[in-house]
């Protein structure tokens, strides 16, 4: 299949792109954002950076953005560009399905990096806990990429045209109940100093130790993956890991957490860390900057203290 140089970002009514942009930009080519979704979204996407938007028009009510999936492959299928990015949303992972199936090509997720390699786009990925990266080429025909989308387009940006291009859904899916998920708003990347808990605590209890700690000296709890997808005593969205949240705080202190490699790539921007745990063996120790040997339930109160008091 012959195909232009462009990129294409297909966005699925979020306006988080920058990621996406970034790595089309990478390509050198001209960069096409395709937005199913609200006129506000494309408004947003035409201020990141990209040189055209084709919007699909205001979503009818009721209609699931999913549902113009084929419309999205169709359009693309005609543009026959060379590389397509989307996020690794739900819905992303549609529209790039779609795509892919209409055009006979795989879709490579868990993106890392993308680059050309003469007329090969060659995309990395971390494997192995993190430990080795892989490289796939993609040549012959068009690359469909799911990355991680980044943040929404800055809004000083200078706006490129948005050509409406009416769409209509090509499936009956249909919203029949909307629940908004209650849970606290975390932004763990955006914290500065990051206190982190692991299995070293005995009970859900004794999360107050912790808790009291980050207050004093103003960080966010965090925790490694067994506190929250194992005893569910800290919320999903505050573990930190190879399938958690990835982290670079200028501070993170780990709290009864081992050290194993696939919470230690969650951390591996992290300026400073700091390692409080009882057992002197402890794999964390070779990779902290400070390290505590000690029971966390005399070290962390006293931490607390002294450190609370001089704030
Ligand atoms: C595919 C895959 C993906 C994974 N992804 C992640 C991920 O994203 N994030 C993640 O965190 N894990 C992840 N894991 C799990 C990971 O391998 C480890 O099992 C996990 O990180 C261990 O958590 P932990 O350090 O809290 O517990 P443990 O390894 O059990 O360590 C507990 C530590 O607490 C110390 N301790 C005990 N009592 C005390 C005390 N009183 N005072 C001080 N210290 C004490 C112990 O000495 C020990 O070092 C993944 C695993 C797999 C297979």
């Amino acid at each position: 299949m012959n195909v232009t140089s462009q990129s294409w970002v297909v966005l699925a009514d979020d306006p988080a792109v920058s990621a996406l942009v970034e790595a089309a930009r990478v390509l050198g080519t001209e960069v096409v954002a395709l937005v199913v979704g609200r006129r506000e979204i494309a408004e947003q996407t035409a201020r990141a950076g990209v040189d055209q938007v084709v919007w699909l028009g205001e979503p009818t009510d009721g209609t699931p953005v999913e549902a113009y999936a084929g419309e999205v492959a169709r359009i693309i299928a005609d543009a026959a560009p060379r590389v397509v990015l989307g996020a690794a949303t739900p819905a992303g992972r549609v529209m790039l399905g779609a795509v892919a199936a209409r055009l006979h090509a795989p879709v490579l997720a868990g993106i890392g990096s993308v680059e050309l390699a003469g007329d090969q786009v060659v995309v990395s990925r971390t494997v192995l806990g993190g430990i080795a990266e892989h490289r796939t080429a993609v040549s012959g025909g068009t690359a469909v990429l799911a990355l991680a989308p980044g943040a929404p387009a800055d809004a000083a940006g200078v706006p490129v045209a948005i050509e409406e291009v009416p769409a209509t859904p090509t499936t009956s899916a249909t919203i029949t109940d909307v629940r908004v998920k209650e849970q606290a708003k975390v932004d763990l990347g955006a914290a500065r100093t990051v206190v982190a808990i692991g299995r070293g605590l005995k009970t859900r209890e004794d999360l107050a130790l912790v808790n009291d700690l980050a207050e004093a000296i103003g960080g966010e709890v965090a925790c490694s993956r067994p506190l929250a997808e194992g005893v569910d005593w800290v919320a999903k969205e505050r573990y930190v890991g190879i399938s958690g949240q990835h982290i670079a705080p200028d501070l993170y202190v780990a709290i009864g957490i081992s050290g194993q490699l696939q919470h230690m790539v969650g951390v591996r921007g992290a300026k400073v860390v700091v390692a409080i745990n009882s057992d002197k063996a402890a794999p964390i120790f070779a990779q902290c900057d400070y390290g505590i040997v000690g029971d966390l339930y005399q070290v962390v109160p006293a931490l607390t203290a002294a450190l609370g008091a001089g704030a």
